[in-house]
């Protein structure tokens, strides 16, 4: 970065970091601009777009992307979370080579998804019986489905600013694409507040969904207490707590719930537990579960061509019989932990609005000033800085594209077990200059 950055106004550093952006990437702008042709806006996941059009990846190796113009990048975005083993782990790609030279649409039950189960079974305390289906959005899906059903009551609780999948989401508001539950919406990390309205709304509640760390949201962990007050409200009233550890359930060899000693009565699960192909997975209680059985009278069905699919199956038994040992997690949570620790303290020794979140191998980067424990806390310090934040990410993520850094524009990353110490050290320098260089206009902002 040059010091003549150094003194414009955010608007001017702004579009002459898109300008160097779109100079630097000619080959992913005019894939973009080909890809409107066939889909709205070339985009078929909204979560990968960002203007003046987001880069295109050639393919990855480790913990390394390279994009379609040739550049390469440290990857710190690793599939929104999927990509937790890294690009191409050895011994998830033997896996996934055998399982094609045997055939990998076979249409009935194989060993792969047996192995795959016990796997998450040995794993997840709380999982006594586990069914699998393609997505994070559909194990939620499946799991409310399955809680009214079993408790004959109709609305479900879940918290502001929180993200389900895209027919679940709740970051503010309600998405006009939401299924059409009834909904109570609560405050994350308020026991209080959610403990109020989950008795108040007892009666009607079949389920309360939550995330132990809201990923969408900016990486918010819950605090200490929250999650076991609504455990606690939940068994008095009947009422099936699900934990979506759709993200966090990497972050312990039990996921969350396992750190924390919680009980919930579903978990859903997705992303890396199919060591990187599609898939999601939802459970719990036996007796709820064991409502899925097709031998017993009156089951409720629930089909799926690709529930078992090869791919992903043998991927999976792959990434967590042979990968993802208690070690790792423990050791990728350090280092993430070690990353966190590192960025709080660039925060505070360049004196800027900046508080880091998250937990393990996660973490959210805000640009922000008091406590951010949810989405509300985050908005109040928004209101008014709204298009200046923005701005500011933009910045963000474009001077560290320059820099070689992949990360996302709401800034929020996460390691896998392909990221080494050396790059870890390497993205706290990228951001310690990018709090230097564009410090005043950071202050500017957000001050
Ligand atoms: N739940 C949480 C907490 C998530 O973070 C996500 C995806 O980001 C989902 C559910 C949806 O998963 P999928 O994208 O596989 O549908």
């Amino acid at each position: 970065m040059t010091a003549t950055l150094r003194n414009q106004d955010l608007a001017g550093a702004v579009a002459e970091a898109e300008a160097r952006y779109a100079a630097a990437n000619p080959q992913s702008a005019r894939l973009a601009e080909a890809a409107r042709a066939s889909m709205p806006g070339g985009n078929t996941r909204t979560t990968l777009h960002y203007g003046p059009f987001p880069l295109a990846m050639q393919g990855g190796r480790g913990s390394h992307l390279t994009d379609v113009d040739g550049h390469s990048y440290v990857d710190f975005v690793n599939e929104h979370t999927a990509g937790l083993f890294g690009h191409s782990d050895p011994v998830i790609g033997e896996a996934l080579h055998r399982a094609i030279d045997g055939g990998f649409v076979l249409g009935a039950p194989n060993p792969f998804e047996h192995r795959l189960a016990e796997a998450l079974v040995r794993r997840f305390a709380a999982l006594e019986r586990v069914r699998f289906c393609n997505s994070g959005t559909e194990a939620n899906l499946l799991a409310l489905a399955a809680a009214r059903a079993f408790t004959g009551r109709e609305a479900v609780l879940v918290f502001h600013g929180a993200y389900h999948g895209s027919l679940l989401y709740f970051g503010h508001g309600a998405s006009p694409l939401n299924m059409p539950f009834p909904v109570v919406l609560s405050t994350f990390n308020d026991a209080d507040r959610a403990v109020a309205d989950i008795d108040a709304h007892a009666g009607r509640l079949a389920a309360v969904l939550v995330e132990p760390m809201q990923g969408s949201a900016g990486a918010l962990p819950a605090e200490p207490g929250f999650l076991e007050a609504l455990r606690e409200a939940c068994t008095r009233h009947g009422i099936v707590l699900i934990l979506d550890e759709v993200m966090t359930s990497r972050l312990g060899p039990g996921g969350v719930q396992g750190r924390l000693g919680l009980v919930p009565d579903m978990t859903t699960l997705g992303k890396y537990v199919g060591g990187g192909m599609t898939i999601g997975a939802f459970g719990g209680r036996a007796d709820i579960m064991g409502r899925f059985d097709p031998g017993r009278a009156g089951a409720w069905s629930h089909g799926g061509t690709f529930n078992n699919n090869i791919l992903a199956m043998a991927a999976g038994v792959a990434a967590l019989e042979r990968v993802l040992t208690a070690a790792a997690v423990e050791a990728l949570n350090a280092r993430g932990d070690r990353l966190r620790l590192a960025l709080a303290g660039l925060a505070e020794r360049h004196g800027l609005p900046v508080v880091v979140t998250g937990m393990g191998s996660i973490f959210g980067f805000h640009f922000h000033r008091g406590p951010a424990r949810n989405e509300a806390e985050l908005d109040a310090f928004a209101r008014g800085r709204g298009p200046a934040l923005d701005a500011l990410k933009t910045l963000f993520q474009l001077d560290l594209f320059a820099m070689g850094q992949h990360v996302t524009r709401r800034i929020l990353g996460n390691l896998s077990l392909a990221s080494s110490d050396a790059e870890v050290d390497g993205l706290v320098a990228c951001i310690d200059e990018f709090l230097s260089s564009r410090g005043a206009l950071i202050r500017e902002a957000a001050g």
